[in-house]
């Protein structure tokens, strides 16, 4: 594994916060469960999904119109696409992969999944 690698197929770069900081949240037992689901869904995909936006500290949360205490500040949620699988399709595979959180951006072409309380909308 190199050393930028969290897990198998995903690496630091990718989890951290897109704003410039290129910090993750430091909380090593939600990354840990997030990124498993992570490899989880990307054996049942055959293919690994790409992540739009992980980890997003406080700033870049606002700034992206999160929801204030979002799950994505604490290293629980990652929005992402998976290319020539549309997004029932992902969702679904994000269930299955032990996500709790999933939610469907038709217009944004992406899924945003975490693990968090259970449910489920569509945007
Ligand atoms: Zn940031
Ligand atoms: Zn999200």
């Amino acid at each position: 594994m190199k050393q930028d690698m969290l897990s198998e197929h995903f690496s630091r770069n990718e989890l951290a916060c897109k704003c410039g900081c290129n910090r993750i949240g430091g909380y090593p037992i939600n990354l840990k469960r997030l990124l498993s689901c992570l490899e989880r869904m990307t054996e049942f995909a055959g293919t690994k999904p790409v992540i739009t936006s992980a980890y997003r500290c406080a700033e870049h949360n606002a700034e992206v119109g999160g929801v204030k205490n979002s799950y994505h500040c604490r290293d629980m949620a990652a929005d992402l696409y998976i290319p020539g699988i549309n997004l029932n399709q992902i969702a679904r595979l994000a269930r299955k992969s032990g996500f709790t959180g999933i939610g469907k951006y038709v217009q944004k072409g992406f899924v945003h999944c975490d693990i968090g309380p259970p449910r489920s909308w569509t945007e």
